[in-house]
């Protein structure tokens, strides 16, 4: 039993009750610059009580939305396992109709809660490409995490917001396999709600996995995180985006916050784009 303090503020409901069911998964160890995104989940967890539990946009209270706190997946120092432990508890959350929303940890766990799903696409928001086959020496490093899902569910169920960082053969692969991709700068011209539209009718599917590595945000907003990346999105399109597919959203997980480089403010936002999803989905 998780004391009310460690849960994730108005998760009131019971398991078997619950709509959405949220978890922390505190793993960093392929992370290669800032670590520490493992602690992540307990200040996400802390930040969400700064919040109103009534979402005026959507006209709905947190309160009356069931959702459920289910704590922390058991870490492991093994990545494998740790990817095994979060498959097995997303499997379950998924086949009890249920909707996960995962508390990263970084962004190589995105990999099995797409696994837990039959027929899905995936939405990425993140500055950089992650398609690498391999990064020192772990095929499961959140540095290939695009390119694992990608081998998982096909090219073309895949899109990714927000790039403006890959290596040269990243790049060239994602031209060779012809992968759809969004830059910041692009979004800038096209504006995100006709690139959303786009998006949307390019996937042109209701089961959307939506996940957002927290860096895809400009670090002037979310400075505490694993890679940060000058030139990123601002957090109103982010919000946008979490508004425009919650409608099609049955899997959410937000990662690569890391507390130890952040004054608080990238926890919260954290926190407050998970509440915008829980306020957007529950109210559809
Ligand atoms: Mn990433
Ligand atoms: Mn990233």
């Amino acid at each position: 039993m998780l004391l009310s303090a460690e849960i994730f503020a108005d998760a009131n409901s019971e398991y078997i009750d619950a709509k959405f069911v949220i978890f922390g998964a505190p793993f960093d160890e392929t992370s290669c610059f800032r670590s520490g995104s493992k602690r992540a989940p307990s200040e996400i967890r802390k930040a969400s009580y700064n919040f109103e539990t009534y979402n005026a946009q959507y006209d709905v209270d947190l309160c009356d939305v069931p959702f459920f706190d289910l704590g922390d997946i058991k870490r492991s120092v093994s990545v494998d396992e740790m990817l095994k432990n979060i498959r097995n508890s997303v499997c379950e959350i998924v086949n009890d109709g249920k909707i996960p929303i995962m508390m990263g940890g970084e962004h190589s766990l995105t990999y099995p809660c797409i696994q837990a799903f039959d027929c899905i696409s995936i939405v990425v928001l993140d500055a950089h490409l992650d398609l690498r086959d391999e990064y020192e020496g772990y095929k499961h490093s959140h540095a290939c995490v695009s390119r694992r899902i990608i081998e998982e569910i096909g090219d073309i169920n895949y899109v990714s917001i927000g790039i403006r960082s890959g290596a040269k053969e990243e790049y060239d692969f994602a031209s060779k396999r012809d992968i759809l991709f969004y830059t910041v700068s692009r979004i800038q011209a096209e504006g995100i709600s006709n690139v959303m539209h786009d998006v949307v009718e390019y996937l042109n599917t209701d089961r959307i996995y939506l996940s957002i590595d927290v860096d895809v945000i400009d670090p002037a907003y979310a400075p505490g995180v694993g890679n940060p990346e000058p030139f990123g999105m601002i957090p109103a399109d982010v919000k946008y985006v979490i508004q425009l597919l919650a409608p099609y959203t049955i899997g959410f997980d937000l990662v690569e916050i890391s507390p130890d480089y952040d004054h608080g403010q990238t926890a919260l936002l954290g926190a407050k784009l998970i509440r915008e999803f829980i306020a957007a989905k529950g109210s559809s």
